[in-house]
């Protein structure tokens, strides 16, 4: 695979006919076909957060047949989420996320697997959850999980697609440090003060917004996961939903990194063991 990542080389192109009806539209394409069809089935992907972002994230990852998906998330559903978080339905109010968006993810798609986990992520399971997949997919809406997440697949050398949003702005990134670019701390080398940057629960976020982020950044890991195109690794999109306006903007690495940099400081998860209050946007 292009860019040297280590995903599943072993492939069951033993695909039955409702599957190759199902994923005909992948296989006409010439940077698919069969054997991208096999590297999807054979990918797994891990999304933190099944809400705003997680949402369209989950969906589109199991219609194109991403073989497993593990989905994190420890809150309930409730009626205000339902403005944006297209994976669940008005009737599972009170029904754990994780659950509710495996549940129609597997209504679009039965020939995948959803490993839904109904938990916080945290210092003490993320290094075991996150070794456990090939990508992880951040989608949540506080620093705190940033962080660890962002620590978590670099100390674990996995493929981070990050994607963040706030009421009419949204902004994507891929981290790979172990193989190009930087990685989150080296853009954000710490966790600003709480209530400095609000949260979408604080600010408000045009719901739509959330959708073209949650499918822009499902896109960038179907292509991290087929190796086609050009990576988003060392680069951040920002989207002006007001301005209709899309712009990339190039990161460096910083060569002084606490978490990713030769002089690194972090080594292990034990600067997020205070309580990660996760939410997902
Ligand atoms: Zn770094």
């Amino acid at each position: 695979m292009r860019g040297g990542a280590s995903y599943p080389l072993v492939m069951d192109l033993d695909f039955s006919e409702d599957e190759i009806r199902r994923y005909s539209r992948h296989i006409l394409l010439q940077d698919v076909g069969g054997i991208g069809q096999a590297r999807l089935k054979a990918a797994r992907v891990l999304v933190v957060g099944a809400g705003g972002l997680g949402s369209p994230l989950v969906l589109y990852l199991a219609a194109a047949g991403v073989g497993t998906i593990g989905l994190v998330d420890h809150d309930r559903l409730e009626l205000s989420n339902l403005q944006r978080q297209i994976a669940h339905t008005t009737d599972r109010i009170g029904q754990p996320k994780a659950v509710s968006a495996a549940q129609t993810a597997l209504a679009i798609n039965p020939e995948v697997h959803i490993e839904p986990y109904d938990l916080r992520l945290d210092a003490d399971n993320a290094t075991d959850l996150i070794g456990r997949y090939d990508i992880v997919c951040d989608g949540t809406d506080n620093f705190a999980t940033r962080f660890l997440v962002a620590d978590a697949c670099v100390l674990a050398r996995r493929t981070l697609v990050s994607a963040a949003v706030l009421r009419f702005e949204g902004q994507l990134s891929v981290f790979k440090p172990y193989i190009e670019g930087p990685c989150y701390r080296c853009l954000y080398p710490e966790a600003p003060p709480e209530g400095v940057v609000p949260t979408c629960s604080e600010a408000g976020v045009l719901g739509a917004v959330t959708g073209v982020m949650g499918t822009l950044q499902a896109t960038e890991t179907l292509k991290e996961i087929l190796g086609i195109g050009e990576s988003l690794a060392g680069k951040l999109l920002i989207w002006d939903a007001l301005a209709t306006r899309f712009r990339t903007v190039r990161l460096r690495p910083d060569p002084n990194c606490a978490l990713c940099s030769p002089a690194a400081t972090i080594r292990d998860l034990s600067q997020h063991r205070h309580a990660v209050a996760a939410c997902a946007g």
